[in-house]
């Protein structure tokens, strides 16, 4: 099973993969979490991509691509992925397209998260994540119980250097002009679920994944 989250920055799509990874039992790939992770450890790709995410542009899709089809090629993948944050640009998701048919795979779904944007803003300027447990946190959505110290661990909690206003409506700007446009590419192929998950909406996206597991279920796919 291939599934695709699509979807503006702070729509959710991290939090709804977690839970289609632990309901439908298939792996998730963030294509941001590699980057953080090479920029953490002080990789060459670390510092090649730094500079891009710090101001809010996409890393260069061959770079991207190279990364992302050198990780599908490994062996805990070959059941399924939940791609979170790939592909983001039209040139992305044919050279996806691609390389699945080469493996003799397709994408069953692609789920589109919308949010209207200043709810967006405020969700990610507020939250935090554990960086022992990887919980987490929104200081006002669901705030810890002391301070900005993780409820599980006690480990003090951090905050994406992309995390702030000025870099989150640069990564707004960005899904808008170079990522938008895959809504239809996706539409077009008959794949797509688009599906609001807002606080006017009272349904976020860890209930929209919970949904799509229990449809998953019905249809006897899982
Ligand atoms: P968000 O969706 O909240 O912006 P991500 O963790 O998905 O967060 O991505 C963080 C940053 O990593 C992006 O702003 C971009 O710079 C880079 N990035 C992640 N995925 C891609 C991709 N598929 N193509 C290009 N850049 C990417
Ligand atoms: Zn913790």
């Amino acid at each position: 099973m291939i599934i695709i989250m699509l979807g503006a920055p702070g729509t959710g799509k991290g939090t709804a993969a977690k839970v289609l990874t632990k309901g439908l039992n298939i792996p998730a790939v963030s294509s941001g979490d590699i980057f953080r992770k090479a920029i953490a450890d002080g990789t060459e790709l670390g510092k090649e991509v730094e500079g891009y995410i710090s101001n809010g542009k996409l890393v260069p899709d061959e770079l991207t691509i190279k990364v992302i089809e050198a990780r599908l090629k490994e062996p805990d993948l070959a059941n399924g992925v939940i791609l979170d944050g790939f592909p983001r640009t039209t040139e992305q998701a044919e050279r996806l397209d691609k390389f699945l048919s080469q493996e003799g795979k397709k994408i069953d779904l692609v789920v589109n998260l919308e949010t209207p944007v200043e709810e967006l803003i405020e969700r990610v300027v507020n939250r935090r994540k554990c960086p022992n447990c990887k919980a987490d946190f929104n200081m006002k959505l669901n705030p810890p119980k002391t301070g900005e110290i993780c409820d599980f661990c006690g480990t003090p909690l951090e905050r994406r250097a992309d995390d702030n206003e000025e870099t989150m409506r640069a990564r707004l700007d960005t899904y808008e002009k170079q990522t938008a446009p895959i809504v239809d590419f996706y539409q077009k192929q008959g794949n797509l679920l688009t599906a609001e998950v807002s606080k006017r909406c009272g349904r976020m996206a860890p209930e929209l994944a919970e949904s799509i597991i229990e449809d998953f279920r019905k249809k006897g796919l899982v």
